[in-house]
């Protein structure tokens, strides 16, 4: 049974802004993931605050959308079987520190603020994402 599922993916500001793009595009190929859709843009803090609607009670709320929208971002429709938990994967964990050798945010993260990408946690939030950066 083929289980072929999409999520959303961001290179978020602290890696665009170390030309990190295309490295990393490479590195979700090199993993069997297509690049369905990408765009390069910068968002409204206000816009961040929607897409970070789940973290508003979070005491690092504020930052992290003050920061998200601090930059151009390169947000991303990846395809492949199991394409949610195979991307948590090679991002690691959230906190750059404690992840895994080999991962993206093991790699490129600098800490727990700028760790370098995004990825939805799950097939019911990555159809949310992918909805709110390309079908608006
Ligand atoms: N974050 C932060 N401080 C924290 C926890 C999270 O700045 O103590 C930021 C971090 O950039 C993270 C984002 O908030 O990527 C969303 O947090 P989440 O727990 O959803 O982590 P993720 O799903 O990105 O691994
Ligand atoms: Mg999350």
């Amino acid at each position: 049974m083929s289980n072929i599922e999409q999520t959303l993916s961001i290179i978020k500001p602290d890696a665009v802004e170390r030309n990190l793009e295309n490295e990393i595009k490479q590195i979700f190929k090199k993993n069997g993931f297509s690049i369905l859709k990408e765009k390069k843009i910068q968002i409204e803090k206000s816009e961040a605050e929607k897409f970070y609607k789940v973290h508003e009670t979070k005491p690092f709320y504020d930052d992290l959308c003050s920061y998200l929208s601090s930059g151009p971002i390169v947000a991303m429709v990846l395809e492949k079987k199991n394409a949610v938990l195979a991307n948590r994967e090679l991002m690691g964990a959230t906190n750059p520190k404690d992840a895994e050798e080999g991962t993206i945010r093991k790699k490129y993260g600098i800490s727990i603020d700028k760790n370098s990408i995004h990825g939805s946690d799950s097939v019911e939030n990555a159809k949310i994402e992918i909805n709110f950066f390309f079908n608006v």
